[in-house]
């Protein structure tokens, strides 16, 4: 038996605490797919590809918050700064300064989340803590002017082993607090912690996860 885009929707919400954001994760999908969600009440929708992004973006109301979710090329920036609204994955110094760049020219202020590497396996992407830590102390960092650090992002190991996975969305919330306690004690806009998935929110919540990222759960498995 196959559920409705909406009743999927509904589902999670009504599993989630309400002050846990959801991004519905469209990657793969036909826009038909988006507006039933967007029907349904979604407004926050993520992609992992530039190229997608840029393509459902004008097909929708403009009352929708864009997040970029996955690996991003330096030189793709430019075409999704008019309007992006939140960057998951920022994992080095050239992508946060290019993001900066093109916040600029754009007159924008474009908000980005640390993505950090708290999977055993080493094909996911992120920084360590040390990495943040040497950006975050530069004088460079501190005069990017047009990006908001809003908080962290990261992938748990794709694995059947609980307490793993567990343990690492625990790590990913220290890191968390480590970097709100040492950077961001007066920012009350460094509160994000983007983890968990649709095979995996749940954990992720318990360990202190502010928004989920959610995909297959909502509009079905990709091929
Ligand atoms: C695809 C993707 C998701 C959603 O995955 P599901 O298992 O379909 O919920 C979440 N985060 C990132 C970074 C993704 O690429």
């Amino acid at each position: 038996m196959s559920f409705s885009i909406a009743e999927n929707l509904n589902k999670i919400k009504s599993l989630i605490p309400g002050d846990v954001s959801l991004v519905a994760v469209s990657k793969t999908k036909p826009i038909e797919d988006l507006k039933k969600a967007y029907e349904a009440g979604q407004r926050i929708f993520g992609e992992n590809k530039v190229q997608e992004l840029r393509e459902k973006q004008p097909q929708l109301p403009n009352d929708i918050e864009w997040h970029m979710i996955g690996h991003m090329q330096t030189n793709k920036v430019k075409y999704i700064a008019p309007f992006v609204s939140l960057i998951h994955g920022v994992e080095s110094f050239k992508l946060l300064k290019e993001i900066n760049k093109q916040a600029i020219k754009n007159k924008r202020v474009i908000k980005v989340l640390l993505q950090f590497h708290i999977a055993t396996e080493s094909t996911k992407f992120g920084l360590q803590l040390k990495e943040a830590k040497e950006i975050l102390d530069s004088d460079e960092f501190k005069r990017l002017q047009n990006i908001k650090v809003s908080g962290v992002m990261g992938m748990a190991s794709f694995v059947e082993n609980e307490s793993q996975v567990r343990l690492e969305f625990a790590t990913l919330k220290s890191i968390f607090e480590e970097l709100k306690s040492s950077y961001f004690a007066s920012a009350d806009s460094f509160k994000t912690v983007s983890m968990g998935m649709s095979g995996d929110y749940s954990i992720a919540i318990e360990e202190g996860s502010t928004m989920i990222r959610v995909g297959s759960s909502i509009f079905g498995t990709r091929n």
